[in-house]
């Protein structure tokens, strides 16, 4: 008997990987990458991001990548919506869960959606009201971004990033986590943030979404794990770099955190061999990007082990 995963890790590369290269992986190639990754046991893909596609012209196809997604059984179809017009296309399109993005750096706010941070919790509220009378089932996460630190401002007060997050869920967010958008984050850090968010939002108290710009993505998921954390967001292969710093990685890599927790016992529900088959088609839809992962350079240790799940 397979034991219930432990963690859900909500695959993000689709979305914050896609939309961070320049290139626009076509959308027959988009749809196989995300049958590998649900092939593979990954039940939460953050599919697609709602935007105006002369914004984003890599996420033009977002309605038909969740139409697709929606189909396969037993997965968590999430979009990323930065406002209430994004929320009603995801909707529309049949998504199972939003997420929205609220920056903790009221520089950052301004610079990327030209928000305040306060006009973002307003948004919150407003696309919270909007899915409770057209498609209550939907769930809405708020993840507050920078939330560990800002290339524009630098240090973010940890007092407002977890002010933002109750506000959040004050607001009809269902659950708020917490983002390490430019990589900025430490354990001690991470485990401080998570604290504190658990105790204020108890299970309301949202995913990791941590990076690897400088190496510590694996150290700053455990961290969050032991504190308890048990939703964690990762890129097949890492895709996703850093804008601010070429050639950096960026999101942590979904292979080598799975190895992690499998190697340590907790289960996952994701099979590993499969999900470094996965990059197959990442690679096959995206020839000239780089795809990071220490597990699948280096192979599975001999003699690992991994209970085998029904997927
Ligand atoms: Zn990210």
């Amino acid at each position: 008997m397979a034991s219930e995963p432990e963690v859900l890790i909500s695959e993000v590369g689709p979305r914050d990987g896609l939309q961070s290269v320049a290139a626009t992986m076509p959308t027959a190639h988009k749809l196989r990458w995300i049958d590998a990754l649900h092939a593979a046991g990954v039940r939460e893909i953050e599919v697609a991001s709602f935007v105006p596609a002369r914004l984003l012209p890599q996420m033009a196809d977002a309605a038909e990548v969740v139409r697709h997604a929606i189909t396969l059984p037993g997965l968590v179809v999430m979009a990323l919506v930065p406002n209430r017009r994004g929320a009603e296309a995801a909707l529309a399109a049949g998504v199972h869960k939003l997420t929205m993005p609220v920056s903790a750096s009221a520089a950052h706010s301004l610079a990327n959606v030209r928000k305040t941070r306060e006009e973002m919790v307003e948004e919150v509220r407003a696309i919270s009201e909007l899915r409770h009378a057209s498609a209550p089932h939907v769930k809405l996460e708020a993840g507050i971004s920078t939330a560990f630190g800002c290339t524009l401002q630098g240090e973010v007060p940890e007092d407002e990033v977890i002010r933002l997050a109750v506000q959040c869920v004050a607001a009809g967010a269902d659950e708020s986590g917490l983002s390490d958008t430019v990589g900025y984050a430490n354990p001690a850090q991470v485990r401080r943030l998570f604290r504190r968010l658990r105790a204020e939002l108890g299970d309301k108290a949202g995913a990791a979404h941590m990076h690897n710009t400088r190496g510590l993505g694996l150290a700053n998921c455990l961290a969050a794990y032991e504190e308890g954390v048990r939703t964690f967001d990762a890129s097949l292969g890492g895709l996703g770099g850093c804008p601010y710093a070429p050639g950096a990685s960026g999101n942590v890599v979904t292979e080598d955190l799975v190895f992690m927790f499998e190697a340590m016992g907790v289960a996952t529900g994701i099979d590993l061999e499969r999900l470094i088959a996965a990059r197959a088609p990442l690679i096959a839809g995206l020839p000239s990007e780089p795809v990071y992962g220490m597990t699948p350079e280096a192979g599975l240790p001999k003699g690992f082990r991994q209970e085998k799940f029904h997927v």
